[in-house]
């Protein structure tokens, strides 16, 4: 059963949302070579807590950290580890945040150092995706609407969209109803309507949709190993349109102010 929030609720997941986005942008500040995922895992895991709220992954569904970072080819649900990361890397950051009893979850995939054109491609690509999702969430157009318009840009881009992991409804639980996936029908599924909040996620990736899940019961990677990139954000039908509630803000401005200091 979909449950749509009234005003108030909305503005508490706004809260956690905004506790995600963040501390994203203090990962913005901090993601370089030579870094661990593990003392990315460490400085999220503080801030939210001084923020009065809880790590929104740590102990969900037994996962053991705060953060799901993955890695290059790993698509979602890695676990930080201690191996630094390298110059050329591209690192996926997943956050959650629950506070007030109400959950913010988004993500956003960063570069390490420089990187290759074609996967700069691949991130703005799968992040202009995210946006072109949203404007779908309007009332009165339907959840396929949102996976049609993902679909598309990413594969009239010839990148793989993953089909195994989806979006999902957002609030007193993490994952609530309807599923949102990245692919489908213009037209099709449940229809949009006031008060519904969704966590749109795309994952893309340069090559093949396929993805396996590893050995460790959580890390999901391409089947090519090709990197893969995931944008997410959280958004509610606000007077019959999308309003988004996280922000890529903080993480915006800490990467030109990183930008600016090798000038
Ligand atoms: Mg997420
Ligand atoms: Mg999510």
């Amino acid at each position: 059963m979909i449950h749509y929030k009234n005003k108030e609720e909305i503005e508490l997941i706004r809260e956690s949302a905004l506790i995600v986005s963040r501390t994203l942008g203090i990962l913005a500040e901090i993601i370089q070579p030579g870094i661990s995922p593990k003392t990315l895992d460490k400085k999220a895991e503080e801030y939210i807590r001084d923020q009065g709220a809880l790590p929104g992954f740590l102990g969900l569904y037994d996962f053991p950290a705060t953060l799901c970072i993955s890695i290059n080819e790993q698509v979602v649900h890695g676990i930080p580890g201690d191996k630094p990361l390298i110059d050329g890397d591209i690192i996926s950051v997943d956050c959650g945040a629950l506070k007030n009893n109400y959950y913010g979850d988004h993500a956003f995939t960063f570069a390490v150092g420089e990187i290759s054109d074609k996967i700069k491609k691949l991130l703005r690509i799968t992040k202009e995706s995210l946006y072109l999702g949203i404007e779908q969430m309007v009332v009165g157009k339907r959840i396929g609407d949102i996976g049609y318009a993902v679909q598309h840009h990413a594969e009239k881009n010839r990148f793989g969209v993953v089909r195994q992991l989806v979006g999902h409804g957002l609030g007193k639980k993490m994952h609530e109803a309807p599923e949102v996936p990245n692919f489908g029908k213009r037209g099709s599924g449940r229809k949009i309507k006031e008060g519904l909040v969704l966590a749109i996620e795309p994952m893309v990736n340069l090559g093949t949709k396929n993805v396996i899940q590893l050995a460790d019961g959580w890390t999901i990677v391409t089947a090519d190993r090709k990197p893969s990139a995931h944008f997410e954000h959280n958004v509610a039908v606000v007077d019959g349109q999308p309003e988004i509630l996280s922000t890529f803000q903080y993480i915006e401005e800490a990467l030109m102010k990183k930008q600016a200091s090798f000038i």
